[in-house]
């Protein structure tokens, strides 16, 4: 019985160890002065309109692809460059839109 009462006395301790620890790390982190700011490069700043710009390129050599070979009627889609004057997409894009 003794072995167990001395357990919960470790067990205790331990976990209020544990609890003051936290309360440390919590403080720590929430601490707004040691809070590193990592400046990402413009590149990856520009990323997302790269990424809109490439799948516009690709949308577009498919929808010219299917102008060449005859899927679609001239005209009748609204994105092929082929129907509508080179590159509409792509300034679409520059705008904002
Ligand atoms: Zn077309």
């Amino acid at each position: 019985m003794k072995f167990f009462k001395i357990a919960v006395y470790v067990l205790f301790a331990l976990s209020f160890a544990n609890l003051a620890g936290s309360l440390y790390m919590y403080n720590g982190i929430m601490n707004k002065t040691h809070n590193i700011n990592v400046s990402l490069p413009a590149d990856v700043m520009q990323m997302p309109e790269n990424c809109k710009l490439r799948d516009s390129q690709i949308f577009q050599a498919i929808l010219m692809t299917h102008h060449k070979i005859g899927i679609h009627e001239p005209g009748a889609t609204e994105f092929c460059p082929t129907c509508q004057g080179a590159m509409k997409i792509v300034d679409n894009i520059n705008k904002g839109l």
